[in-house]
């Protein structure tokens, strides 16, 4: 009897949860809002788990900018091109997460298993940072829900959700799908489209939080590859 493989549909969000690149993130952040106002950013709104699109406008309000939404795309290619220029420091001072790369790997090779991503950042700063410590090879970012998309992740999640369908012509039942990332926000995202969500304590939220938050399963780390992977095949 042929067994089907079992499908399983693994969206990541990126900061903290696979890499993490510091202070960078606000420098290239400084960086492109430089070139779209002409003034330096003296206050930045906290970035966790935040969309690029909200982050946006919050800091050019924060600054008095009138009409800050009409600023969106040119502050895109800002930041595409800010994050471009800085490729080699994002190498030399960011990290790969302990186990991110073994989880990402480990995952490429089950069959039945895509995997793509749901970040707050617009997709040619997630390709760059995925790039920077060569995670990019399993990652189908056509797929991907990304910070240029909406401000609210639940609507990145719905729109990865769409696009692998576009794509693909294949859809995921809710339990075939799991969310990954490291804040509150990623776990409501998946639970505002009714999937499931992973949380890894990496970034500022516990295990213990996560779980509150409404994650089906939450880890200390990807560390324990093992573990993972039991989660996501069940
Ligand atoms: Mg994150």
């Amino acid at each position: 009897m042929y067994v089907q493989p079992t499908r399983r549909l693994v969206l990541w969000d990126i900061d903290k949860t696979l890499v993490d690149i510091g202070g960078m993130s606000r420098e290239i952040y400084a960086a492109a809002f430089k070139i779209v106002t002409g003034l330096e950013l003296e206050h930045m709104p906290n970035m966790a788990g935040k969309a690029d699109h909200d982050l946006i406008i919050a800091s050019l309000r924060l600054h008095g900018i009138p009409e800050p939404a009409s600023h969106l795309v040119e502050f895109y290619g800002a930041l595409a091109a800010a994050t471009e220029v800085r490729k080699a420091e994002i190498k030399q001072h960011g990290r790969c997460l302990p186990g991110a790369r073994e989880a990402i790997e480990r995952l490429a090779k089950t069959p039945g298993v895509m995997q793509s991503v749901v970040t707050g950042n617009i997709r040619p700063i997630a390709e760059a940072k995925l790039a920077a410590f060569d995670l990019t090879g399993p990652i189908d970012f056509d797929i991907g829900g990304y910070g240029s998309d909406d401000g609210e992740r639940a609507m990145l999640v719905r729109l990865a959700l769409q696009r692998t369908q576009q794509k693909y012509g294949v859809s995921y039942l809710p339990e075939q799908v799991f969310v990954i990332g490291d804040t509150p926000y990623d776990v409501a995202s998946a639970k505002a489209n009714n999937v499931r969500a992973i949380g890894v304590a990496s970034g500022s939220s516990t295990a213990g939080e996560l779980h509150a938050a409404g994650a089906d399963a939450a880890l200390n780390s990807l560390r324990d590859t093992r573990a993972l992977v039991q989660v996501l095949l069940g």
